[in-house]
């Protein structure tokens, strides 16, 4: 009689033999990678498809009604505003334009923000997708490199979108991706690289096809790709891209196009009138591809603007404007606790000098304002119950104090 050879343990499902696995009553097994598929195939197969976009035409925002809203969080930035608002409306009319016999296709507005950090590219975005209702997933493009290589695929950026849209694939698919620090692939040089850029040209060959719109696999839990995995298919056709990047230096690209254009009589009087100290308002296609974009990037990014470096005056409104404004949420904060909070103009100029002085830009506004906020918030709720006081004053002396104090190095390297 023939001895029973033990036999390998594999998994009932997909027969492999798995470092992983669990078993049932009955004695069957499962591996880690059958249980995540289906769990993923369970999120897509049990979401109640929503209708194709809850908006309708007439439901539809104005470019001015954007603007309006944008208006109410965002502080300048008028140009990007304006480009933004109409490529976004144009975008959602050609999700929601009906079927028609005559030919014409309404190509996709996928848009470029060019601005130094810290001026807004990414609140604009945030904006537009909260007063819209569509899903939102902001990805940094240096942590994306060409697949096979280390980092995350291209394709994993739409992962993002799904958590957002809590797996509702329709919906994730006329949402609002932002790829900020897209100045960050640019390739090294402008002539096409003979070596392997995989961090650069690489990654936006990659992006090409999610910008022109096309159905990607997306595994579901990001990273890589597994031959083994389940995937969930995501149409990027009506999915809007808006890109962010600061692009550092790419005015020396613009003045030596603009250098290089100036002939004639008529040029040389254009000439005169360029604005040297804001050379960013003049960019065009041919500066981004200068600085390292290829072509076809830029060819499925046809709306392009620019934003303006913050100045004193819009740093300043900052603190006390926009409808989430840093002085309302301490306000608001205080009276949780029954104490009236106030900032008098002097110690807010007083936080928007040093912010300017230490060049934190509006990111340093938050930390400058917790280091001037803190001790107070510590103390003040303890006073209120005792019922020493029921109101507090931020004036300049006492703004001057608690920065005096504090390390404004230390903030410097946090924004
Ligand atoms: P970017 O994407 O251009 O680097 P962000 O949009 O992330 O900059 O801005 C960082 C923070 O600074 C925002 O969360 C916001 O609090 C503030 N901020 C920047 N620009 C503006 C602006 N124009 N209006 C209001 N707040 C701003």
């Amino acid at each position: 009689m023939a001895r029973k050879q033990p036999q390998p343990e594999v998994c009932s499902f997909c027969g492999r033999e798995m470092p992983e696995m669990f078993s049932g009553m009955d004695g069957s097994l499962i591996c880690n990678e059958c249980i995540e598929a289906g769990h993923t195939m369970l999120l897509t197969a049990t979401k109640p498809t929503s209708e194709p976009l809850s908006l309708t035409m007439s439901e539809l925002p104005t470019p001015q009604q954007i603007k309006d809203f944008l208006d109410q969080y965002v502080i300048g930035q008028e140009n990007a505003k304006r480009f933004l608002s109409v490529a976004v409306y144009n975008h959602y009319k050609r999700v929601l334009q009906e079927k028609s016999n005559d030919d014409v296709e309404i190509e996709k507005s996928n848009i470029l923000l060019v601005g130094s950090t810290g001026t807004g590219k990414t609140l604009l975005a945030r904006t537009i997708a909260k007063m819209l209702k569509v899903p939102f997933a902001i990805v940094d493009a240096t942590t994306l490199t060409e697949a096979g290589y280390v980092g995350e695929d291209v394709e994993s950026l739409l992962v993002r979108l799904l958590q957002d849209a809590e797996y509702d694939v329709q919906k994730a698919q006329r949402g609002i991706v932002f790829i900020d620090e897209i100045d960050k692939i640019a390739r090294k040089s402008e002539n096409p690289s003979i070596t392997r850029d995989v961090s650069g040209e690489g990654v936006q060959q990659g992006l090409l096809k999610l910008l022109e719109g096309s159905i990607v696999n997306v595994p579901p839990q990001g990273g890589r790709k597994h031959p083994d995995q389940e995937y969930i298919h995501v149409d990027t056709k009506n999915i809007l891209f808006i890109c962010g990047g600061a692009f550092d230096g790419i005015e020396r690209k613009i003045a030596q196009r603009m250098n290089t254009q100036v002939v004639g009589f008529d040029a040389q009087q254009k000439a005169a009138r360029v604005d040297k100290n804001d050379l960013l308002q003049y960019i065009a296609p041919q500066d981004l591809k200068s600085f390292g974009l290829i072509p076809e990037i830029i060819g499925r990014l046809p709306v392009l603007t620019y934003l303006q470096p913050l100045d004193r005056t819009a740093l300043r409104n900052i603190l006390t404007e926009p409808k989430n404004a840093l002085t309302k949420q301490y306000r608001k904060l205080m009276a949780m606790d029954g104490i009236t909070l106030s900032f008098t103009d002097e110690a807010l100029d007083y936080i928007v000098d040093k912010a300017l002085e230490y060049k934190l830009g509006a990111r340093g506004l938050r930390g400058l304002m917790e280091t001037v906020m803190t001790d107070m918030m510590f103390e003040m709720p303890g006073k209120k119950k005792l019922g020493i006081t029921q109101s507090f004053v931020v004036t300049r002396a006492y703004a001057q104090e608690k920065i005096d104090k504090a390390d404004l190095y230390r903030l410097q390297q946090a924004v």
